[in-house]
């Protein structure tokens, strides 16, 4: 079974088609990388399986269901999701913002204190330093990393990542892709990721589905799509 698959999906905002007829598969543990110009459908992709938008025809199920027939609480429960640049909650601290979706799942405190602490080491913020922090305290690339923490502090089963480090400046980016790549092999995690950086596709990519105006061009592995481009 696969973790994500899209069967023939089209979307529509008013006149704007914004994907049509896209399929594609993705293994579950694998990061899939979409990549493409501005405008060709990446983030509507994404919305389409957290049901941010609901698709115009076809079909998108996660771990085998229609997407339609699951709670959209419940999927985003088990759906991490970063964007760029936004996304934290500024009223909130830094490890309240990264025990958000722990506490709606009903976690007791001091679990939640300690994958809590976890993740900020995990992600480079020794917790010590950093937990009792607010968003407007920290650099940009801190506040991605808090970010990124956020979305995988409840074990989700999928990552979606929207540009995640698309606002960085060019060192902390490597930096981060650097951490995330090496970050990815502890957490065993489903992950989508949208650029339009064909550089940063390559590397973190295991598939890469490179988009055109609403479409999948190529579906393929770096390896081949550099010895096809
Ligand atoms: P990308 O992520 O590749 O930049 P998007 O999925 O954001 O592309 O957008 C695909 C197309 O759909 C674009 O033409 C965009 O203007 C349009 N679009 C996206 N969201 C909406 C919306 N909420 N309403 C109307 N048009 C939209
Ligand atoms: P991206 O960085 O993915 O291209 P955009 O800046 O195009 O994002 O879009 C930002 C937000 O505006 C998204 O939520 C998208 O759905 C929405 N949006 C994009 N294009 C349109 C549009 N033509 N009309 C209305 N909303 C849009």
């Amino acid at each position: 079974q696969h973790a994500i698959e899209f069967e023939n999906v089209r979307k529509e905002y008013g006149q704007t088609v914004a994907l049509d007829g896209v399929s594609f598969s993705v293994e579950a543990g694998t990061t899939t990388v979409l990549v493409g110009p501005s405008g060709c459908g990446k983030t509507t992709t994404m919305k389409l399986v957290n049901r941010l938008e609901d698709p115009t025809d076809g079909a998108v199920r996660f771990e085998g269901e229609d997407v339609q027939n699951v709670e959209k609480t419940s999927l985003r429960r088990s759906i991490g999701y970063v964007i760029q640049d936004i996304g934290l909650f500024d009223h909130m601290t830094v490890a309240e913002n990264v025990g958000t979706v722990p506490r709606l799942k009903g976690w007791d405190e001091d679990r939640i204190e300690s994958r809590v602490d976890e993740l900020l080491s995990l992600m480079d913020l020794p917790p010590d330093q950093y937990r009792e922090n607010y968003p407007r305290e920290l650099s940009g690339g801190q506040r991605q990393r808090v970010g990124v923490a956020r979305a995988l502090a409840a074990d989700p089963d999928l990552m979606l990542m929207d540009e995640p480090f698309g606002a960085l400046d060019p060192i902390t980016r490597d930096n981060l892709q650097d951490e995330f790549l090496e970050i990815q092999e502890q957490i065993n995690t489903t992950i989508l990721f949208v650029t339009h950086d064909i550089d940063e596709a390559l590397k973190m990519g295991d598939k890469i589905a490179i988009y055109d105006v609403g479409e999948v061009v190529q579906y393929d592995t770096p390896e081949n799509i550099l010895e096809n481009p």
